[in-house]
């Protein structure tokens, strides 16, 4: 009788496993690629997962991707193509919890993922984790059952920590963290080659990163044409469209889109709508920003051109890129900044502060202007120039359109996504075969 040990079962189990089956799990604990975007803490992150998730799914990988429950009227399994679902798991309360108190969840998050697995019968060989949160329970899974992580970080706390007055308690774990991370998982991904730079310099010169940047969807953003969608939103079309789109936090630089607008010379020409989308309504938690940017708005008067349509839906966002004659990003900071190339791929130009990966995305005088941070001044002028030379601005949005094409699209991401899982996979055949071998001979 031949004996096989448990352990030869497992490695042999493993291998086929991986050879047979292109699976990958991504983490986003704290960011559900299943809800809806633009309120709350919900952005970049949720998009980037979910876009990414369904590109892979169309490349033939099985993606699994797991978030926290953050309601009980949440369903626990959203299915969003036949090998793509959103798997939302209990750790902690199931209700809404702010980023920042959601890490001494997550050894909870790592044990429900357990219990999926083995539930259903599966073990992710591969997990590709998302901010810092997440990175952690990629690190556990790995000691655990020897995962292989690859990871991206959307926001450095090494950054981040910079640019706040007051330093919340999490910061010493989530640096002590975010460095672990780098110089332990087989691949970090940035965004942009700023961010690694970032990387390189804040948080360790160890561990293995390749670019590969975030992406959008090219035939979404750039299917309408602005005189349409000046219709379906009552848009005048002599009107000059200043737009913003994003989250309603202090570090998105709202105050300074307003403050710029307030001193601009397009502003007594008259004509000038200053639309600021995203954000929920007043009383919940980005509502204390919208509050205040209000405030802002009536101290300077700008309240009759100003509009707040709140929260943009899927279907109307590409409608608001494509009516708008200038969008404008004034983050403090940006890793990527999805905004700059869902505006650009609507063939709009973008003023952006000259910051992270905004330097990467917009190309100051072909695409848009980058002006500095902060700067209202260096924005107002930025806009005016824009706004004021409509030749020039046709020219710029189609450069902008070119660039994404170029660069920028979900399904160019995905394809260099899945050539890297394939070669850690593969890596990993190659080890686990190898190991095989040894114990049979
Ligand atoms: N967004 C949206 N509707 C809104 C506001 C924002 O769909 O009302 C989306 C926006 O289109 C983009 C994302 O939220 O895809 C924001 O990503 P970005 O990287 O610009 O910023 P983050 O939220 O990651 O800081």
């Amino acid at each position: 009788m031949i004996f096989i040990s448990p352990h030869l079962v497992k490695v042999f189990y493993k291998t086929m496993n991986s050879a047979t089956q292109k699976h990958v799990a991504l983490i986003s604990v704290h960011g559900d690629p299943a809800i809806e975007i633009g309120k709350e803490e919900a952005g970049g992150q949720n998009v980037y997962v979910r876009q990414v998730g369904k590109a892979l799914a169309k490349l033939g990988w099985q993606v699994d991707m797991f978030t926290r429950k953050a309601s009980r009227e949440q369903s626990s399994i959203v299915q969003h193509s036949s090998n793509c679902r959103t798997i939302r798991l209990v750790a902690g309360p199931e209700e809404f919890v702010p980023r920042d108190n959601i890490f001494g969840y997550a050894p909870e998050f790592v044990q429900a993922f357990l219990d999926f697995q083995q539930q259903n019968g599966i073990e992710y060989g591969l997990v590709h984790t998302n901010y810092w949160i997440s990175s952690w329970v990629g690190m556990e899974l790995k000691k655990i059952q020897g995962s292989k992580q690859v990871h991206t970080y959307h926001s450095l706390g090494a950054i981040k920590y910079k640019s706040v007055s007051t330093i919340p308690l999490i910061a010493k774990t989530r640096l002590s963290v975010e460095k672990a991370v780098l110089e332990t998982a087989e691949r970090i991904v940035a965004t942009s080659p700023q961010e690694k730079e970032h990387m390189r310099s804040l948080v360790s010169t160890k561990g293995n990163i390749d670019i590969i940047p975030c992406g959008t969807d090219i035939k979404r953003f750039g299917s309408i044409d602005r005189q349409q969608a000046r219709e379906s939103l009552e848009i005048d079309p002599e009107t000059n469209v200043v737009l913003y789109v994003g989250r309603f936090d202090q570090r998105k630089g709202i105050e300074t889109l307003v403050r710029a607008v307030a001193q601009s010379k397009s502003r007594s020409q008259g004509n000038l709508k200053l639309i600021i989308g995203g954000g929920s309504r007043p009383g919940q938690s980005d509502g204390i920003e919208r509050d205040r940017i209000e405030q802002i708005i009536d101290e300077l008067g700008m309240r009759d051109f100003t509009i707040f349509p709140g929260r943009l839906g899927d279907k109307i966002l590409p409608n608001y890129y494509a009516a708008a004659n200038v969008c404008v990003v004034p983050s403090y900071y940006e890793p990527f900044g999805l905004v700059a190339i869902e505006a650009m791929a609507s063939g709009t130009p973008v003023v952006a502060s000259d910051v992270g990966g905004l330097q990467f995305t917009v190309i100051s005088e072909e695409t848009g202007l980058l002006a500095p941070p902060k700067d209202d001044a260096a924005f107002a002028a930025a806009i005016d120039r824009i706004l004021m030379n409509p030749a020039w601005q046709r020219q710029l949005g189609q450069a902008a359109r070119k660039r994404v094409e170029t660069k920028f699209s979900w399904d160019g991401v995905a394809a260099q996504l899945s050539r890297l899982y394939s070669q850690l996979l593969e890596a990993e055949n190659v080890a686990s075969t190898a190991q095989t071998a040894a114990v049979s001979a």
